[in-house]
């Protein structure tokens, strides 16, 4: 109810009556609270990336992908689902994605430097982002401050992100790709269907979004949409990741069905930097 509140708000013109509503006056102050919060956050450090660990077929791990985190000193962790499209709509996505192209790499380049990097490191960027005109030139930045080796970063699109300037990604792809950056696209199979691009983009992995593993094996319709992506994908070269695994039973049925890489609950949350290096170490000596 709040974010209709908000959205009445926003568009309603300014000769517009309307009853006072005491839960919209709420929402308003409560986002606008968030927004000044938002600003101190990145100067104050408030701002984490945690890391996800990606495993292959035998269980081994493969990569690892970056998630932002916001450590509020009052509401505790603040997942990004709760303020990436505030970030979005007041343009703060521009300076945050910034700073996790830039952390991301930093800690891409210590890895690197310890002698365990792993194969490689995802990074989601917002669509305000992408498309900003100078992005290619951000990621140089991020990887000649840090010295990190861009042949182990990824970069995570989204359909509709691509989508919405073929031409522009595609230029920036290749810009990015020249520097040995590679892609993947997140979220497969909820954005806009046009299967058509899936080719003319240079596209290393396809993950399948959480929303079509989480009812396998049981559910006939996801079982047969993730055997699709993983024919599809496997068909045009493409590594295809399961995204939000959290059962034995799920990533059985993706491994039946030669599902090549895992993400998910089942194997580990994503974890702040020292528990997640913790996690690897137990992993490597497991094998
Ligand atoms: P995403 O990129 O699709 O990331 C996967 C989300 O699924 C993450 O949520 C992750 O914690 C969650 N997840 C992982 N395994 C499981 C599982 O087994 N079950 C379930 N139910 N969920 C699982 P998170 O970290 O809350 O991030 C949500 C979204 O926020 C991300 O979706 C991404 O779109 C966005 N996001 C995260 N970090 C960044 C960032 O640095 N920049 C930008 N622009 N967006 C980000
Ligand atoms: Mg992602
Ligand atoms: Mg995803
Ligand atoms: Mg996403």
């Amino acid at each position: 109810y709040a974010d209709v509140a908000m959205y009445q708000a926003k568009t309603a013109g300014r000769d517009t009556l309307r009853f006072y509503d005491p839960s919209m006056q709420t929402a308003l102050e409560e986002r606008s609270q968030l927004e000044s919060d938002l600003h101190l956050a990145l100067a104050d450090e408030q701002l984490q990336l945690y890391y996800q660990v990606q495993l292959n077929d035998q269980q081994q791990l493969i990569g690892a992908e970056a998630l932002l985190r916001w450590q509020h000193p009052q509401r505790g962790l603040v997942p990004p689902g709760q303020f990436i499209p505030l970030a979005e709509e007041t343009g703060l996505i521009l300076p945050i994605g910034q700073w996790v192209l830039q952390q991301a790499c930093r800690q891409l380049a210590a890895w690197q430097r310890a002698g365990n990097a792993l194969q490689q490191l995802s990074v989601n960027v917002s669509a305000r982002q992408f498309r900003q005109p100078d992005f290619v030139a951000q990621v140089e930045d991020a990887l000649a401050s840090s010295g990190a080796d861009p042949t182990q970063l990824m970069i995570e699109l989204t359909e509709s992100m691509v989508l919405d300037d073929v031409e522009d990604t595609l230029h920036k792809m290749q810009a990015l790709r020249r520097l040995g950056i590679s892609f993947s696209l997140d979220d497969f199979g909820t954005g806009n269907s046009s299967l058509a691009y899936l080719t003319r983009l240079p596209l290393d992995e396809l993950k399948i979004d959480k929303s079509f593993i989480l009812n396998l094996p049981h559910s006939r319709n996801d079982a047969i949409i993730a055997q699709t992506i993983i024919a599809m994908a496997t068909g045009l070269g493409l590594r295809v990741l399961a995204e939000g695994v959290e059962t034995r039973a799920q990533r059985d049925f993706l491994q039946q069905h030669h599902c090549q890489a895992y993400q998910g609950f089942l194997f580990s949350r994503p974890l702040p930097q020292a528990e997640f290096d913790q996690l690897r170490q137990q992993l490597a000596a497991a094998v």
